[in-house]
């Protein structure tokens, strides 16, 4: 399958991009919404399967980042540039978008830090303008009832988006889906982990069916359930290790 190729995860939901940088479309509201945007590099893929879909560039209202590491920001200028779509992210990670803040760096280990700088400042894409700062409990202006969740941890200003009709969650890098088992984030490139299981315990309040990820096949049907089972496994163990 070729890794443009969109698969449909639930009804109005669909995943374009590998296993390592997925892109997440909605529609069938108002808006036709981009969920992060993949690696840097990676328009030809974005746009190849937005056709795919049947959707040209300006058809896309609005593009929302989970979080700024580059692996989802890393086309957010070109792709803004392509479809003049709105741009949301967090309020927390506004600053680091538009350039007013240099990108941080997503080993929170200090020798890894100054060891990947080199290769990672080269990964992030050129600032954007951001047109809409996120707020936990925002409802995205997109025609259907699309809801932030502020859930940091993996990054401060990390967010995921939950999507009602489908009663699907889009959790960027908050949860991981390996082997068949749902997953804190990985702890090497997390700021935070006592906060991001936090998070974790957070979305438990919240009612959805099928869970997207950023980086793994999406885990459909009993999503709530199995989060509920990492719920516990964190409170009985102390920390996952992921
Ligand atoms: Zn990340």
């Amino acid at each position: 399958m070729r890794l443009w190729q969109p698969v449909e995860v639930a009804r109005g939901i669909h995943q374009i991009g590998p296993h390592w940088a997925r892109v997440t479309v909605i529609t069938g509201g108002r808006e036709v919404v981009l969920v992060d945007t993949g690696w840097k590099g990676g328009m030809g893929m974005l746009k190849s399967g937005l056709k795919a879909l049947g959707l040209a560039p300006d058809d896309v209202g609005l593009i929302v980042l989970t979080h700024y590491h580059p692996d989802h920001s890393g086309s957010l200028n070109r792709m803004a540039e392509a479809t003049g779509a709105a741009v949301a992210v967090h309020s927390e990670e506004a600053s680091i978008l538009t350039g007013e803040e240099a990108c941080p760096n997503p080993f929170p280990n200090r020798l890894l830090a100054a060891a990947s700088r080199p290769v990672v400042d080269r990964l992030y894409g050129l600032p954007c303008a951001v047109d809409l700062e996120l707020a936990d409990g925002d409802l995205l202006p997109v025609g259907q009832r699309v809801q932030a969740i502020h859930t940091p941890g993996h990054t401060r200003g990390s967010t995921c988006l939950l999507v009602a009709d489908s009663k699907t969650l889009i959790a960027g890098d908050a949860l991981q889906y390996r082997f068949g088992k749902l997953r804190p984030p990985s702890r090497l490139v997390t700021q935070d982990m006592r906060q991001a299981e936090e998070s974790i315990r957070k979305l438990s309040d919240f009612d959805f069916d099928t869970i997207c990820f950023g980086h793994f096949r999406p885990l459909r049907g009993g999503a709530k359930e199995a989060l509920s089972r990492l719920c516990h496994r964190i409170a009985a163990n102390g920390p996952v290790r992921a």
